[in-house]
């Protein structure tokens, strides 16, 4: 491509609502352009970096025996009553209607089209299992779009169903697929862990992960054990034996004392100068209605995930103040365990407490020497908080640490959820109608263009890997007045083209300077310079991701690059 009439418009500065370092090089480097919040059109630039991505991941999902179709992105309403999701998706999916007042839906996923269309088509058990994937436009109406591509309202995704026989089966399509998206974020050059991740809204049974790409500006948390191999995000990640072991000693009764307007665990720990681990949190929530006391130390914080998996609800949110009320007779800063009338579940570490100080149910009063097990029932014990960094991992004897993560791929067992509710079933060997346990799989395509700008960039601009650059060669003569520059960038732009290099000549009548900018913005992984040297056959040679350049022949630059984007592939 020669630049002079390439679409690729670079910007000195990016629109300041840029909150996020690859949201303002892709906007600066011409990539990307919004049309609407959350909506975006795709310059050459970026369309390229995408279809790149694309291939890469189309090739290990059809390396890995899925099977590529095209659903439609508008979905009647039928199909998503029929599965019940309809009402509980809520206002993030974009509802409409046809001429005849039909109601439908913009995916925001598939499983309802697809259990569908397999329901439909596959009856024997002959024909299972079966993968089906797609890559597709979805849609979601974030209440907030934000970072450009990592939280859009249309945005591409990759997601793929598998239908197996039974629990075996799916337990290999699960690895087979978590397997395959180890293979495509390493070939897209991100730095990420895969993590145990909770089973969410989506329902199901079994195991998921969160495939993260670190990065400081995730949304998500992940704990991630020094030792061994645990990993999980902050909703999942289970606490390990606490540090302080329950011993029997003489606590005197509890009593209660004045804490005037002191609410807070902060207030108390400055008013009564101890420690926030010596406090008993309790805090009132509703679980599908219902209201249930959840106790955590001072120094934790309650995990609703956790408690809602406990309780096996559907629905857990903090009490209004009101409720807390009602349910404790005092305000919200005064709730405690003591006398309360409703469930009451305890995490471990306050269950392993001598005594604590915590809220009286009574306006301006806290009561210390509050003991488990003797002012308030223990049975209820689990692991109610989010772990910290620093404490111990589950599973060794290592401490748990925390990165930023980016959730670029998820891979799900659904189990019956769908196919249960749809009606896929298939006959068996003995002609026996069974159920078929599904799995769900999906990589945001368009995400893990941010991700990798954010994991690779500089001061500078981008710096793409090989392997998914928008082209693999920034081809720029200096002065292109001079012949002698412009014949030797021609002969190479076409040998280069020739052996499958893909080069982006900058053609432009600029200055050098502003070439270097715009190419370094652009983060092209290699740049090669025609300039005095043309005559005698030398160029300048420089990767993107180095700081020295090098004065190499024209053979030699041409040995280099092939090699370069062979190893890529
Ligand atoms: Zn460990």
């Amino acid at each position: 491509m020669r630049q002079s009439t390439y679409l690729l418009p670079t910007l000195r500065e990016a629109p300041a609502e840029a909150e996020t370092i690859s949201h303002r090089l892709m906007l600066r480097a011409g990539f990307i352009r919004q049309l609407a919040a959350g909506i975006y059109t795709y310059l050459p630039l970026g369309w390229r970096v995408l279809r790149k991505v694309e291939s890469i991941v189309r090739e290990e999902m059809d390396r890995a025996g899925a099977q590529e179709i095209l659903m439609p992105a508008m979905q009647p309403a039928e199909l998503w009553q029929e599965s019940g999701r309809y009402q509980v998706y809520g206002p993030e999916l974009i509802r409409l209607h046809d001429r005849h007042e039909r109601e439908f839906a913009l995916g925001p996923t598939h499983e309802e089209v697809v259990t569908t269309l397999v329901r439909n088509e596959i009856r024997s058990y002959r024909k299972l299992p079966i993968n089906l994937y797609q890559i597709q436009t979805k849609f979601r109406d974030e209440r907030r779009p934000r970072f450009g591509l990592l939280r859009g309202r249309e945005f591409l995704m990759k997601d793929a169903y598998s239908f197996d026989l039974d629990w075996e089966g799916l337990d290999k399509s699960y690895w087979a697929m978590y397997d395959a998206y180890t293979r495509i974020f390493t070939r897209c050059g991100l730095n990420f862990r895969a993590v145990e991740a909770d089973a969410g809204a989506i329902g199901g049974e079994g195991g998921t992960h969160e495939f993260m790409a670190l990065a400081d500006i995730g949304e998500d948390t992940i704990a991630t054990c020094t030792q061994c191999e645990y990993a999980a995000n902050l909703e999942k990640a289970e606490a390990g034996p606490g540090v302080s072991e329950y011993r029997e000693v003489a606590v005197g009764e509890h009593e209660k004392f004045h804490t005037p307007n002191i609410r807070t665990i902060e207030q108390l720990t400055e008013s009564l100068g101890v420690s926030a681990d010596r406090f008993i949190k309790t805090l009132i929530y509703l679980a599908d209605g219902q209201p249930v006391a959840v106790l955590v130390r001072g120094d934790h914080d309650a995990n609703e995930v956790k408690v809602k998996n406990y309780l096996g609800a559907t629905n857990v949110e903090l009490a209004d103040p009101e409720t807390t009320r009602q349910v404790t007779g005092a305000p919200v800063g005064f709730a405690g365990p003591v006398g309360l009338k409703i469930p009451v579940l305890v995490d471990r570490e306050v269950a392993s407490m001598q005594a604590g100080i915590a809220g009286a149910n009574e306006q301006d009063y806290h009561l210390r020497n509050v003991r488990p097990g003797r002012d308030f029932p223990v049975e209820k014990t689990g692991d109610f908080r989010n772990v910290l960094e620093g404490d111990r991992c589950p599973r060794c004897s290592g401490t748990l640490k925390f990165y930023r993560g980016i959730e670029v791929g998820h891979v799900f067992k659904l189990g019956t959820k769908y196919s249960e509710k749809l009606g896929a079933k298939y006959l068996d060997a003995n002609g026996k109608e069974q159920v078929m346990i599904m799995g769900c799989y999906g990589i945001g395509v368009s995400r893990v263009l941010s991700a990798i700008v954010e994991q690779s960039h500089d001061d500078n601009g981008m710096i793409w890997p090989v392997a998914v650059a928008p082209f693999h060669v920034h081809l720029i003569p200096v002065s292109v007045k001079d012949e002698a520059q412009i014949k030797v960038a021609e002969e190479l732009y076409d040998r280069l083209r020739q052996t499958g290099v893909e080069v982006l000549m900058d053609d432009r009548d600029e200055r050098p300077g502003v070439k270097f900018k715009d190419s370094d913005l652009t983060g092209i992984p290699i740049r090669l310079t025609v300039g005095k040297g043309a005559g005698e056959g030398r160029v300048e040679y420089k990767e993107r991701a180095q700081s020295e350049s090098m004065d190499l022949s024209i053979e030699e630059a041409m040995d280099r690059i092939v090699k370069l984007v062979k190893e890529s592939k």
